[in-house]
């Protein structure tokens, strides 16, 4: 018999380890709650962001925090419910901006995004997928001379590991300013980055290449995860337990619930989005646009095959808490004064980021069984690093992953 391996969590960290261990030959359960997808993994910006080698755990975002406030307009929300939450996560997000481990961080950041795109081409190529990625790298514009200098400078200066951006050619400004009411100020084009232009469909086709490499798929929730003789041991709600050679927690911002009873330190928040999206005929945003980032809004727009979507906001809430509709009304704002083709009655949505303190994923074997492993706390990065992610989740349990700066004992 191959060796048996529980993924816990179904959205694409766990979904792309699952096709990776199935790959391997591992007898390959995923099990998650949610038959139709739901969890941050659907409702993103569909952004490759190769360029985003820069942890936000970083001094420069910490001097930013008070313009980005949500109550002088803009992403940043830091409910006062949610205090008990988000005050020891910043404590801790200060402490790994310090210059030394945001160095350090860089270094780790960089190196996973190189691979970051090669990877989603070895992932989409080997599950039938390839028409579902795009290399169509992305703008980023400014409706002001003032911001657009700022930002301009910021970028070109910027490291962008295996992205280049370079000045919007005329003819590009042109069209993007047909498309936003004449809001444009200047542009910079992203080359080297990506999307995926329709991510119900890669859910469908990944869920799909899973059960073929001889994976199964099972609807449940792990209520809680407990150690025999050095052996984790997975839980039902109902209490029905669930043995495999190697279990992995890939439950997105809930992978602290199961691994924080065992003895490991999960500092990880709900850092929540929120987006709006509506049908698009191709006359109204071509079909093959790239993503455009808006940044003095600090909020995205990505042409899916589905639809138009726009997406903002970085929440930081407790579980479980009541979503805030002004966030879907701000969106609705900004997309009226941009004259974007999204309709008011758009479908909102909002979702969890799964972010650990210094910005950084967890992904490692854990020290208080043989057979725990983890990959979670993708935070803004969970597409983009969803492929590679995979592969270094196989390469663990192959014992052929060097060392790496990711395992959670960071948090001790
Ligand atoms: C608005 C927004 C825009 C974003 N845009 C981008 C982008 O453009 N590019 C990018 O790279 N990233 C983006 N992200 C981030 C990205 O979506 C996340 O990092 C990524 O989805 C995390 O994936 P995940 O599989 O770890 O978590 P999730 O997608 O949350 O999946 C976790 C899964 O675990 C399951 N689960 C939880 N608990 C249990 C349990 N006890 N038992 C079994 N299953 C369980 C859940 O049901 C869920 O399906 C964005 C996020 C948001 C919110």
């Amino acid at each position: 018999m191959p060796p048996s391996t529980l993924v816990i969590g179904g959205g694409l960290i766990g979904l792309a380890t699952a096709c990776s261990l199935a790959r391997d030959g591992r007898s390959t359960c995923l099990i998650d709650p949610d038959i139709a997808p739901r969890g941050a993994s659907w409702g993103n910006a569909g952004h490759i962001a190769t360029e985003q080698v820069a942890p936000l755990a970083s001094r420069a975002t910490i001097r930013s925090f008070p313009r980005r406030l949500y109550w002088r307009g803009g992403a940043l929300s830091l409910p006062i419910g949610s205090l008990p939450h988000w005050l020891p996560f910043s404590l801790r997000l200060l402490s790994a901006a310090r210059p030394v481990r945001f160095e350090q961080g860089k270094a780790v950041l960089k190196n996973l995004l190189a691979e970051a795109m090669p990877a989603w081409e070895r992932l989409t190529r080997d599950t039938g997928t390839a028409h579902l990625l795009r290399p169509s790298g992305h703008y980023i514009i400014w409706e002001s001379e003032h911001s657009a200098a700022k930002g301009r400078e910021a970028w070109l200066s910027a490291d962008c590991g295996t992205a280049h951006m370079r000045n919007a050619r005329p003819n590009e400004l042109k069209h993007l300013s047909s498309l936003t009411k004449n809001c444009v100020a200047d542009a910079l084009f992203c080359e080297g980055s990506g999307q995926i232009t329709d991510l119900g469909a890669l859910a469908d086709k990944l869920r799909t290449a899973l059960l073929q490499l001889g994976g199964t798929i099972r609807q449940g929730r792990i209520r809680k995860l407990d150690i025999d003789h050095g052996k984790a041991r997975a839980r039902l709600s109902d209490g029905t337990p669930i043995e495999a050679d190697t279990i992995i927690v890939a439950a997105g911002a809930r992978s602290g619930d199961l691994l924080r009873p065992l003895g490991h330190h999960v500092p990880i928040i709900d850092e929540r989005g929120y987006h709006i999206e509506s049908p698009i005929n191709s006359d109204r945003w071509p079909e093959d646009m790239p993503p455009v980032v808006f940044e003095d809004r600090s909020m995205i727009v990505t042409r899916f095959l589905t639809g138009l979507r726009a997406a903002s906001f970085v929440e930081f809430s407790r579980p479980g808490a009541a979503p805030d509709p002004s966030k879907w009304g701000r969106l609705h704002h900004h997309v009226r004064d941009l004259g974007l083709p999204i309709e008011e009655d758009a479908k909102p949505w909002y979702g969890s980021r799964p972010t650990l303190p210094d910005y950084l994923p967890a992904i490692g074997k854990s020290d208080r069984a043989h057979n725990l492993f983890y990959a979670f706390g993708h935070q803004h990065l969970g597409l983009t690093l969803a492929a590679v992610t995979g592969e270094m989740m196989s390469m663990l349990l192959k014992d052929t992953l060097p060392s790496s700066a990711l395992s959670l004992t960071r948090f001790i």
